[in-house]
């Protein structure tokens, strides 16, 4: 059994979207109902959340958009993009998201706990440096990684991004640092463009941004046998000193934002997938944090799959969903990951 914290706070759900907006509190609530199911309850760690300091969030974003940001505390609304707004609370939300995965790492990097769920939003993926965008305010991840080097001193950060959208604002804070690899997989094409199979960093970093972009209706099968034979023989030759997850529900088959056909088993393969490959690199310590997932009962489901698997209280076999993945949608994305990846990691076949 693992010890398996949580991260979550009603403060979170102060983030008010208009009427209607997918992204809405409904889902942390949604969340935070079925931590008290009775086969959950009493399981898990509770991380009390701090709010990101000024200087931690200037790791990753300008101090304009800081400031920007900073302004609509207090304020009702403010449109930030069109699908993009904030409410009176939605400031400190934000700097709690970011802080909240802080306390997370820090206390599974200290060894206090194995791994660790930050159940935060708003979500993080998809913020640029100086720019809100697609539900997100800070790029938690992307800030979690810097945390992780700065404040505790890892050298090494593997950034797993497995939302059904591109993590742009994550490859863009990494793509010149060999520091952080950022493997993402996708669907393409689909919101927000980026993340082609030949985008594989810049200068210094190039082959440390590992994109994975996929037609529509990549399921379990085909998930599971991606992170066996295509990011493990990565994150062992990179060889991270923790593993960051970007952890969007919305490729779930329910889930209409994408196309996608995963379950929360499959989920749970993924999670087991990846604690493997941290047990086997860093002792492993595994931080998820929140993204997408939209349609409420799949997300649920999910994050619930994904937490008793962090706990050990299931057991994956990871082998055996990917054995049952479909030849023809393996090779079309394995076939060219590793025609594009070959030049800069070590892959057979
Ligand atoms: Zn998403």
């Amino acid at each position: 059994m693992n010890k398996t914290g949580i991260v979550r706070d009603p403060r979170y759900l102060n983030h008010m979207t208009e009427e209607g907006h997918v992204e809405s509190r409904r889902r942390l609530e949604t969340i935070y109902t079925m931590l008290d199911d009775p086969d959950m309850a009493g399981h898990f760690a509770e991380i009390t959340p701090r709010e990101a300091e000024r200087e931690e969030i200037l790791l990753i974003h300008s101090p304009e958009y800081m400031k920007r940001i900073g302004a609509t505390e207090g304020v009702e609304q403010t449109a930030l993009t069109p699908d993009t707004h904030t409410s009176a609370g939605s400031y400190q939300a934000a700097l709690l998201a970011a802080g909240g995965l802080f306390e997370a790492i820090s206390k599974v990097v200290s060894g206090e706990i194995n791994n660790a769920f930050a159940l935060v939003r708003p979500p993080g993926h998809h913020a640029e440096r100086s720019r809100a965008m697609g539900f997100c305010l800070f790029n938690n991840a992307a800030l979690g990684a810097m945390f992780a080097r700065e404040a505790l001193g890892l050298g090494r950060v593997l950034i797993v991004d497995w939302d059904v959208h591109h993590g742009n604002g994550t490859q863009h804070a990494f793509e010149h640092d060999p520091a952080v690899l950022f493997f993402s997989i996708h669907q393409h094409p689909f919101f927000p463009g980026t993340g082609l199979f030949t985008e594989t960093g810049r200068g210094k970093g190039e082959g440390f941004t590992v994109n994975v972009p996929i037609p529509k209706g990549y399921g379990d099968g085909e998930y599971a046998a991606l992170f066996e034979n295509l990011l493990r023989p990565l994150v062992m030759e990179f060889s991270p000193e923790l593993i960051l997850v970007s952890a969007g529900f919305d490729p779930h088959k329910s889930d209409l934002m994408g196309g996608m056909k995963m379950t929360p088993a499959g989920f749970a393969g993924l999670t087991r997938s990846l604690m493997d490959m941290a047990e086997m690199c860093c002792g492993g310590k595994l931080v998820l944090s929140l993204e997408g997932g939209y349609h409420l009962t799949a997300l649920g489901a999910s994050v619930k799959a994904v937490l008793r698997e962090l706990a050990g209280l299931t057991k994956a076999s990871p082998p055996e969903m990917s054995a049952r993945a479909a030849r023809r949608k393996l090779n079309y994305a394995m076939k060219r990951s590793l025609y594009v990846q070959r030049e800069f990691w070590m892959l057979d076949a």
